[in-house]
């Protein structure tokens, strides 16, 4: 079942790069495994799936644990600053940045370890009041005080999109988060890299590649429905 989801979505993902013109060796398909067991990501390894989304530290960690094969871990949930030392060395790379405080904190833990963490910044595009992320205002001076930072690499930018029922409602948002990715790239700050484009879940990712991003995280098209309550 789970590899019949994966073969469809990896269909759809290649039918959106090729409506848009794009290679769709730019785009990696992240598996969303949170609140789903050990078994499920294993027959997502088998179809050759890499790369895995959790978005609490715990469950993170457990599965790392857990699951000895290199695979890339990418926290896309919001991070406590008092969590960050527990995976600043296995997540392959953080989505979740919204805050000074929480970058200098991954940088401090990151440069202990003798790493640099690569991270994404998180984007409130849509400026809905429930979700994290930064305003695009306070997107360009916050970079600038981060590209200080010497234990954090920016990779590029990540945003949640609303929910809705018509996918077609969030182009407008990520066309946005694309022109401010393309628009801080030509400012070329020092240590600050816009390559990636972290957009899209299950009901969206279409458009989102369309507008150019280059990770889409896909949980429940992929796993089924999340179970909160076990
Ligand atoms: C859960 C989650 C996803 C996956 O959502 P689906 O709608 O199940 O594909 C993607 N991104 C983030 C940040 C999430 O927390």
């Amino acid at each position: 079942m789970i590899q019949d989801n994966l073969k469809y979505v990896e269909d759809k993902i290649k039918e959106a790069c090729k409506r848009a013109g794009r290679n769709p060796r730019e785009v990696t398909l992240i598996a969303v495994s949170k609140t789903k067991p050990v078994s499920m990501i294993k027959e997502a390894m088998d179809y050759g799936i890499t790369d895995f989304g959790e978005n609490k530290v715990q469950e993170l960690c457990d599965k790392t644990e857990k699951i000895k094969e290199p695979l890339k871990w990418h926290m896309i949930g919001h991070l406590q600053r008092n969590k960050v030392k527990y995976i600043v060395d296995k997540a392959a790379l953080i989505h979740s940045v919204d805050s000074w405080r929480l970058a200098e904190k991954i940088s401090q833990e990151a440069e202990k370890k003798n790493i640099v963490c690569p991270i994404l910044i998180e984007v409130n595009i849509a400026e809905e009041e429930s979700k994290y992320g930064v305003r695009k205002e306070e997107l360009l001076p916050l970079l600038e005080e981060i590209s200080q930072l010497k234990g954090v690499q920016v990779k590029g930018l990540m945003t949640i999109a609303p929910f809705v029922e018509n996918p077609q409602e969030n182009r407008k948002y990520f066309r946005e988060l694309h022109n401010l990715y393309i628009d801080i790239k030509s400012k070329n700050i020092d240590n600050v890299n816009m390559s990636e484009l972290s957009m899209g879940m299950t009901g969206d990712y279409e458009a989102a590649i369309e507008e150019g991003a280059t990770y889409v995280r896909v949980g429940t098209g992929i796993f089924g429905e999340r179970n909160y309550t076990i």
